[in-house]
Formats: structure tokens, C-alpha cells, sequence
């Protein structure tokens, strides 16, 4: 593990352009769980209750909808970033990072301390709500509390559209502005860090492609495999707290020694 810590520390310093590719994994130690690892939520709801076309469709479906969503915001809105996203916002610091594309929903990365700019959410961000008719935007806290009180779907306050988490929901267009953002910053790369994505889902998953076809390296770092661990030039299958702590701490090192022999 030293060795390829190491290793990719250093291509961090030399890096002009590093972008780190986000997903669920890198917030599970931060007590919010993923989906797809035994007793996640595609354990016991079906992801077909959850199609955008469903929600805008069905009052029954809001509400079911409304559940599930309720219950993977609870853990969200009680979530402190881990070591491994205060690493990323080090990165920053340290100038460091180009961009972190997240498919997190979690807000964590700005909890950790990176800012609006550095970070491109892909699949938008459970914190806060939005009128899908007039694009009103709502505190979350605020609807979860008057959904818990009237135990129906909320409506906007000023059109009555339908009100709905601002993530993005299967069937539902990706955000353009950050779908467009993520292709370029990823094929503008020349270090391409993957933390906790099993690189499955679509579009996202192909950006690691584009990365290392652009001649990016590329490093995964994933409890299990992903399909592109062949492609990459280091893979780790560790956590991502322990390991990103470490990394920082060697390129701090790095930092350190560099200044000290001007
Ligand atoms: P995913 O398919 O990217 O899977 C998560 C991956 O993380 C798995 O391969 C797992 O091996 C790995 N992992 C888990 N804990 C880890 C750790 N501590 N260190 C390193 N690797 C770890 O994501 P998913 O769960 O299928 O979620 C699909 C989508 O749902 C996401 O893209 C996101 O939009 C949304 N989601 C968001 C959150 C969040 O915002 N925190 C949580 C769950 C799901
Ligand atoms: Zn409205």
C-alpha cells in the first residue's frame, strides 16, 4: 500500500491538472450508505417506483417516493465529511485540485470545505428541494417538516407544481451545464483519481475512459473491483478515509521538503 500511496502522491504534485471522480463509497464512513452493497436500498425498494415519469405521473408514487427519499436523508443530514473529502478540500488548499465531479448528493465536499466552483455535481444535491414547475428552490429541512405534519406530497407555494428533492431520478435528463463541465474537465486531465464508484452507472461511469484516452493517468481507489482496474495505472482496494489521509500526508511532506531545499 506505501509504495502505490507514494506513488500517487507524487503524481499529484506533479500534476497540473488533477480532477477526482466522486462516488458513494468515499461517503459511506461518513455513516451514509451506498445502494448497491448488501442491505442498501435496492435491497427493499424497487428502483421502478422511482422513475421521474412515475413521480410526475402518480400521487402514489410522491408519496413513496417522498418515503424512500426521507429515509436516505435522515443519515445525510447528520453526515460530517471523513478524512477522506477533508483530504480533497486539502487538495484544494494546496492548489492542487482541478475539480472534484461527485455523483454524491451529499453536500459533503462543501461540509469539508471545497468551494462552489471546484465542485460539479452530477446528480444534484438532496440538501435542498425545488418546484419542478418554476424551479423555486426550498430548504430540505423546511418540506421534510411540513411533509411529516401533512404526510402528502408538498406543492410549491407560489404555482402549485410538484416539489421534489434536487437530485436527479432515474429517467430524469442529466443536468446539462455539469454533464457538458465533467466530459471537458475529465478530458482536460492529466491525473484522473477515482474514490469510492463502482463505475457502472452511465454517463458518469465513462469518464474515466475519456480521461485516460486523453492520456490522463488514472488511479482507482474502490473497496471492490470496478471494471476499468485493468485500465488504470494504480488501483488501491482499501477505504477511502485511511487511504486518502495517508496520500495527503506524503504530498504535504512532498510540499514541505520542496520548500525547504529553496
Ligand atoms: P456506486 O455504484 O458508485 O458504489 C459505491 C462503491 O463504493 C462500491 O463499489 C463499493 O465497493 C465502494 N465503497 C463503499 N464504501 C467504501 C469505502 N469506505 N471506501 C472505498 N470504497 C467504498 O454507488 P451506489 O451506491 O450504487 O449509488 C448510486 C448513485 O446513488 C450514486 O451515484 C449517487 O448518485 C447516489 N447515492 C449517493 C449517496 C451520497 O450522496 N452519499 C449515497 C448513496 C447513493
Ligand atoms: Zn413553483
Amino acid at each position: 500500500m506505501d509504495d502505490r500511496t507514494e506513488k500517487v502522491a507524487q503524481w499529484i504534485i506533479d500534476s497540473q491538472r488533477t480532477v477526482v471522480f466522486a462516488g458513494a463509497g468515499l461517503s459511506t464512513e461518513s455513516g451514509i450508505p451506498d445502494f448497491r452493497s448488501p442491505g442498501g436500498v435496492w435491497d427493499r425498494y424497487d428502483p421502478e417506483d422511482f422513475y421521474y415519469q412515475n413521480f410526475v405521473s402518480s400521487e402514489t408514487s410522491r408519496i413513496k417516493y417522498w418515503q424512500m427519499s426521507t429515509e436516505m436523508y435522515e443519515p445525510i443530514r447528520k453526515a460530517e465529511p471523513n478524512p477522506a473529502h477533508l483530504a480533497i478540500a486539502e487538495m484544494e488548499k494546496l492548489g492542487k485540485l482541478d475539480c472534484v465531479i461527485t455523483q454524491n448528493v451529499d453536500a459533503l465536499h462543501f461540509k469539508a470545505g471545497n468551494s462552489e466552483g471546484r465542485v460539479i455535481e452530477l446528480h444534484g444535491n438532496a440538501t435542498y428541494v425545488t418546484c419542478l414547475s418554476c424551479g423555486k428552490r426550498y430548504d430540505r429541512d423546511e418540506i421534510q417538516e411540513q411533509l411529516r405534519k401533512t404526510q402528502k406530497a408538498p406543492l410549491c407555494d407560489d404555482c402549485s407544481g410538484l416539489l421534489k428533492p434536487a437530485t436527479i431520478s432515474f429517467g430524469q435528463a442529466m443536468p446539462v451545464r455539469e454533464t457538458e463541465e465533467a466530459y471537458n474537465r475529465s478530458s482536460l486531465s492529466d491525473l484522473f483519481i477515482v474514490i469510492g464508484s463502482s463505475l457502472v452507472v452511465e454517463p458518469a461511469a465513462s469518464m474515466p475512459r475519456i480521461a485516460k484516452r486523453s492520456g490522463a493517468k488514472l488511479v482507482i481507489i474502490n473497496r471492490d473491483p470496478t471494471p476499468y482496474d485493468g485500465m488504470a495505472d494504480v488501483v488501491i482496494h482499501g477505504s477511502a478515509g485511511p487511504t486518502m489521509a495517508k496520500i495527503l500526508e506524503q504530498v504535504k511532506l512532498h510540499a514541505l521538503k520542496g520548500m525547504a531545499s529553496r
